[in-house]
């Protein structure tokens, strides 16, 4: 069985200070390793120093976006080059803060997994549904739909992430119940071998929303559930590692 990916997504967060907590992660998985994969993803600003403070060690470093383009006019924008050559292995791309704050489409999204991949990262492709549409009984519709679209054609076994993030969960303190989370993630497995054929049947699916030290356990054993993309809780070494041990 592969090991799962616990992935922390600091968004806009961290100063150079806040370098100690990525620091006390990687030492404490130095002297206790852990079973799962594990990566931080701090902004852009952190990404050269977050590679020599984490260089070594079991902890990954990964960008929060990506350009679909390798160079060029794009100001203020990052490629997928650009990551790896700052010591990125991973890339979210496709987070609803930026589907839904800077416009992005499936398209767009699917255009920066395949940049990432040209760049020889691991795209983590996000999912999730607002709660209108969960409410409306739409959401597995919504997030498969979104798979379809956001998945380019072609990609490798082992060689990407899918993460579903109902918006609705992000930041809020709830997650869905277990039974909503399992029939989520079934679906896009589904979804994800229609488009991708086997390397859909192995590509790990992270569940992310709200996850905590006191809810992860629970939420890590659930079927298909193949890690955690982590937010809030993964800016404070203690909450991260517990999640982790989880
Ligand atoms: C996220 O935005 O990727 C996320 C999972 O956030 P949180 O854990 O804070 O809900």
């Amino acid at each position: 069985m592969t090991a799962p990916l616990i992935a922390g997504n600091w968004k806009m967060n961290g100063l150079g200070k806040d370098l100690a907590e990525a620091r006390a992660v990687a030492d404490s998985l130095a002297e206790t390793p852990a079973r799962a994969r594990v990566a931080i993803c701090p902004p852009a600003t952190l990404l050269a120093r977050m590679a020599e403070a984490l260089a070594g060690s079991a902890v990954a470093l990964g960008g929060q976006d990506c350009h679909a383009e390798p160079s060029g006019a794009f100001t203020g924008d990052i490629s997928a080059e650009m990551l790896a050559d700052a010591g990125a292995r991973l890339v979210i791309v496709g987070h609803s803060e930026r589907r839904a704050g800077h416009g992005e489409t499936d398209a767009m999204v699917a255009a920066k997994a395949s940049a990432a991949t040209r760049a020889g990262l691991e795209p983590i492709v996000c999912v999730g549904e607002t709660r209108a549409q969960r409410d409306a009984g739409q959401a597995l519709e919504v997030i498969c739909r979104q798979v379809a679209g956001s998945i380019p054609a072609g990609m490798a076994e082992g060689s990407f992430a899918l993460a579903y993030e109902p918006i609705w969960a992000i930041g809020a303190g709830s997650t869905p119940t277990s039974d909503e989370i399992v029939a989520a993630h079934a679906a896009l497995r589904e979804a994800l071998v229609e488009c991708a054929g086997s390397a859909g049947r192995t590509a790990p699916i992270l569940y992310g929303g709200s996850v905590k030290p006191d809810n992860a356990a629970e939420i890590l054993k659930l079927a298909e559930v193949g890690g955690a993309l982590v937010g809030g809780a993964s800016l404070r070494a203690a909450d991260f590692l517990a999640i982790i041990r989880a």
